[in-house]
């Protein structure tokens, strides 16, 4: 079976973690968000990519989430020193080695494709990791505050002001030029299933599929997704504020509207949003436990959103 997922950082990891114990015969592809890659220090940082890419290959900072496990920060020691920001975006030592080997890739002429198949060559997380794009994409935040209003990159908004500050809109800047990454239009059409994990339906899925080429691609097979909503509010992060932002209400059954029935032919939504189950305007609607407390859990996660294709593929 071939299976592609698309996925931004924590909850996308999380779910893909139980998606290979589920499905371990299984040709995993995934189509990574790159709309949160960020230069800091003059290198260049790719979260969601290194997020999927520790956590499938063991080097996770399991509590956190993200980061490298067994941590260590004397280089950000050093540039506080220096007086050197910004001091709102946390790289430990580990973690600063794998964005030295990936700017020096870039700096050498490879695009980010090639970069993250070099260094998943270490980490082996069992699936084939594709960013969506090599070329740049940048989701920026329109803001308003004491200082006026003006654009900042997603993760000032996010890691910074913790998305506290109102977002008036937000943007995939470079999204409608950029290609989608060599083998992600290939693997879709080959793929038997597409199953969105629960990752931020706006700043993860959302960015991915703006690339254009991508969302007819994902449409065009039978999809199963993952609500990231449960009982009206994110697992964990401000995915709520990102909805806000583009006008969708903080629900499973509002993302998955959002989505709509052209691209989504299945959808699983938590216990909690069990008055949901059945049909939703052609989306096949079914309840059970979402919370990813360990990789069990995500696994029957996974399985369920596997079954569920398989029923309404058929
Ligand atoms: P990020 O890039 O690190 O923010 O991660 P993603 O975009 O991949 O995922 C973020 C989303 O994961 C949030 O909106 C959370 O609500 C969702 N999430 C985190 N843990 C869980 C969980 O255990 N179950 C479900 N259903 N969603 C989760
Ligand atoms: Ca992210």
């Amino acid at each position: 079976m071939r299976i592609v997922a698309l996925a931004g950082g924590i909850g996308g990891a999380r779910f893909l973690r139980g998606l290979r114990q589920a499905a371990p015969e299984a040709d995993i592809t995934v189509i990574g968000n790159t709309g949160d890659d960020i230069s800091l220090f003059g290198l260049r940082v790719c979260p969601d990519l290194d997020t999927v890419m520790y956590t499938l290959g063991g080097g996770i900072n399991e509590e956190q989430g993200w980061g490298r496990a067994d941590e260590r920060f004397t280089i950000r020691e050093e540039l506080a020193a220096y007086e050197v920001g910004p001091s709102w975006f946390t790289l430990g030592d580990r973690d600063f080695g794998t964005h030295i080997v990936r700017s020096q890739m870039l700096d050498a002429g490879y695009p980010l494709s090639a970069v993250t198949e070099a260094l998943c060559a270490r980490w082996k997380p069992g699936v084939r990791l594709l960013p969506m794009s090599d070329d740049r994409v940048e989701t920026h935040v329109v803001i308003e505050d004491a200082e006026g209003r003006r654009a900042v990159h997603f993760q000032e908004w996010w890691v910074r002001l913790h998305a506290q500050v109102p977002a008036r809109s937000i943007v995939a800047v470079g999204a409608e030029d950029a290609k989608p990454a060599p083998g992600v239009l290939e693997a879709l059409e080959a793929a038997d299933v597409v199953i969105l994990p629960p990752s931020n339906p706006v700043v993860s899925v959302g960015t991915i599929l703006a690339v254009p080429g991508i969302r007819p691609a994902v449409a065009a097979k039978t999809v199963v997704g993952v609500s990231p909503i449960i009982g009206g509010a994110p697992v964990r992060g401000m995915a709520d504020a990102c909805l806000t932002a583009i006008g969708v209400e903080t629900s499973a059954g509002a993302v998955a509207a959002h989505y709509g029935p052209d691209l989504l032919d299945g959808w699983l939504v938590d216990t909690a949003d069990s008055d949901l189950d059945g049909d939703l305007d052609g989306i096949a609607v079914r309840s059970r436990p979402l919370l990813m407390t360990d990789v069990d859990a995500a696994a029957a996660i996974a399985r369920a959103a596997l079954d569920l294709a398989a029923e309404l593929g058929s």
